[in-house]
């Protein structure tokens, strides 16, 4: 059993951080968000539904240290208690992810709940507050595809988080994860929202990425968060030391940037709560 299970009481507020698109931000997102807002006094669990397990190994547990994961939970061999661990970081827990994750898709084809097995590890009741209860806020890390696991994610969550590449074909790719997040409030999820659209990878020197950051603003609005993740090198550095960058090079450009967007997550997260 790890330490989580102490404190209830908390927001538990559930993101998926999902985009179809591969290598946009989404498991850097996770991480650094995750830290961020774990400093911030924050509990918060850090899910890795994907089967490259990155989130997993950027935070200090690889794939060779892990025992039960993601994939056994979801399998119904293990309950979130017996898969979460404690990171390096304080406040900050791990479910760690696994390759076995790859198979879900034609394993669970006969099961008729299939995309509600997140949803319900999160909801199954422990000393009497739902298991989500004891977070703050839980970050999905979405694959890179809209398949079950990606459906699961938004299932189980109030909304979904998308980084956004600032590059010249962001915004394709966006109709078709809006259209899957139709889909599921449509059936899966009603009240599935979109959280917000975080630009990533912004190259202040190249005036496409500015010209595609104005062009989601002007397309988008007010759902695209003000903070902009900047390329930065130190941000794709820290996960070859298994540290969030935040850990890493706290004052680096991009750790600076998650922390902004943190405190923009816990006030419009806020906003929606009193609404
Ligand atoms: P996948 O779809 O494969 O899961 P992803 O969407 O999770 O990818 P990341 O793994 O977060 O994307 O990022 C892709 C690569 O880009 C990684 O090597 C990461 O370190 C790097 N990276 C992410 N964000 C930034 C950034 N703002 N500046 C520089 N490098 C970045
Ligand atoms: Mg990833």
């Amino acid at each position: 059993m790890t330490s989580f299970t102490d404190r209830p009481g908390g927001q538990g507020r559930v993101f998926a951080v999902a985009n179809q698109k591969g290598g946009v931000g989404k498991t850097t997102t996770a991480i650094n968000l995750g830290t961020a807002l774990a400093a911030a006094d924050h509990r918060t669990l850090v899910i890795d539904l994907d089967p490259q397990g990155n989130a997993s190994t950027g935070l200090n547990s690889p794939a060779e240290d892990r025992d039960l994961t993601t994939y056994d939970a979801l399998a119904g061999d293990a309950s979130l208690p017996e898969i979460v661990v404690p990171t390096d970081i304080r406040n900050l827990f791990l479910a760690p992810g696994s390759v076995d994750l790859s198979g879900v898709d034609v394993e669970f084809v006969d099961d008729p709940d299939r995309a509600h097995r997140l949803k319900t590890l999160l909801n199954t009741p422990f000393e009497d507050h739902d298991l989500r209860s004891y977070f703050d806020y839980v970050l999905v890390d979405c694959p890179p595809s809209l398949n079950l696991l990606t459906v699961n994610a938004m299932t189980a969550a109030d909304a979904v988080i998308v980084p956004l590449q600032c590059e010249f074909f962001a915004l394709e790719g966006l109709s078709q994860l809006l259209g899957t997040v139709k889909r599921v409030q449509q059936g899966l999820n009603p009240d599935l929202r979109i959280e917000g659209i975080v630009l990533t990878m912004h190259d202040q020197r190249n005036r496409l990425s500015s010209q595609v950051a104005e062009d989601v603003r002007t397309n988008l609005g007010e759902i695209v968060y003000s903070t902009v993740i900047p390329r930065n090198v130190r941000l794709s550095e820290a996960p070859s030391h298994a540290l969030p960058a935040l850990i890493y090079d706290p004052k680096c450009a991009g750790s600076q940037a998650y922390i902004e967007l943190a405190a923009e997550v816990r006030q419009r997260s806020q906003t929606d709560q009193a609404a």
